[in-house]
């Protein structure tokens, strides 16, 4: 048994520090390149796992060395990789992120191998899927793929944590929206997919609902989170610290959240929760390395 199962993207992180991002045609140097493990699959499942949630990744890797690391990083993290394929016919997923002083990034995405994760792959772990408490979906590998877990997870009975991210042009197919259980979005996502422009997160919630979802969270960086079910909505407050680095906080909080739904959590005690998570994981560098222990979240509550 799990109590999350992650069907999603795994990329290597490829960092450069820049004194200005070049523009058309032109070359700039950088700083050393920083590799670290990363995607929003990869990453939910690092910070289920790193909870001491029973976890495991469905991905796809390629046969390289990125491939390596990332499953290195899962397993460092506690995460099941036996769902994962190692692809010798894809390079890895890969995100070439250039940062500028002001911490702006660009960010080129080579989706590699987890273009490759097919509703096939996602029929082969049905037993899994099966086995989980919660499936936790994004959307960083093909639409159908995610279809197809959220098809597989609704007829074995499994939960799913829906994390539309990043932001679609198209809405959310309709039977997707209606087994998310909850949609967790930032207010970025909030406003594209509830087609409202203006609002408040309590107003988008709300349309999301409307559309279809079961329930939602709309995250809301340092003020926390917003969450709402058929029974009302409820803000959690944030948790206030010394933000150095916001990469990946979402993805923390994701995990967080589905691990703590899966141990029976009410909605708004998971939420609560995974503020705190995503809160810690906002005090560190990168995505990954930045996800808190339990004994690490009892610290800083100390
Ligand atoms: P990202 O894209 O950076 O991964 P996101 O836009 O998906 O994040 P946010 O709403 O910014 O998601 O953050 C998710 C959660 O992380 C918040 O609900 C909160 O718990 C925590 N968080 C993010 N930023 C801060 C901050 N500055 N201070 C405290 N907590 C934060």
């Amino acid at each position: 048994m799990y109590d999350v199962l992650v069907v999603g993207s795994a990329n290597a992180d490829l960092t450069v520090r820049v004194e200005r991002r070049p523009g058309a045609g032109e070359t700039v140097l950088g700083t050393d390149l920083v590799e670290s493990a990363g995607g929003k699959g990869a990453n939910q499942a690092a910070a289920a796992a790193r909870i001491g949630g029973r976890t495991a990744l469905l991905a796809r890797v390629g046969g390289d060395a990125f491939g390596e690391m990332l499953l290195a990083a899962q397993r460092a993290a506690g995460t099941d990789v036996a769902p994962v394929i190692v692809d010798d016919a894809a390079r890895s997923g890969t995100a070439m992120i250039i940062v500028d002083p002001d911490g702006d990034n660009s960010i080129v995405v080579s989706p590699g191998a987890n273009a490759a994760l097919s509703p096939r792959d996602v029929a082969a772990a049905q037993d899994t899927i099966a086995a989980a408490s919660v499936v936790s979906l994004q959307l960083e590998i093909p639409m159908e793929s995610v279809r197809a877990a959220a098809a597989a997870a609704e007829r074995a009975g499994t939960r799913v944590v829906l994390n539309p991210s990043p932001a679609p042009e198209a809405p959310l197919a309709p039977e997707l929206l209606a087994v998310a259980d909850p949609l967790v979005v930032n207010e970025h996502e909030a406003r594209q997919l509830s087609g409202r422009a203006d609002g408040s997160p309590a107003e988008w919630a709300r349309a999301l609902h409307e559309q279809g979802a079961r329930s939602v969270v709309v995250t809301l960086g340092g003020d926390g989170a917003l969450v709402l079910d058929a029974s009302g909505s409820e803000d959690i407050p944030g948790v206030r610290v010394k933000a150095v680095d916001t990469t990946g906080a979402g993805d923390a909080f994701t995990g967080a959240l589905a691990t703590r739904l899966a141990r029976g959590d009410a909605l708004p005690e998971a939420a609560r929760f995974a503020v705190r998570v995503g809160a810690a994981a906002v005090t560190k560098p990168g995505a990954q390395p930045s996800y808190p222990t339990l004994a690490e979240l009892a610290e800083r509550a100390a």
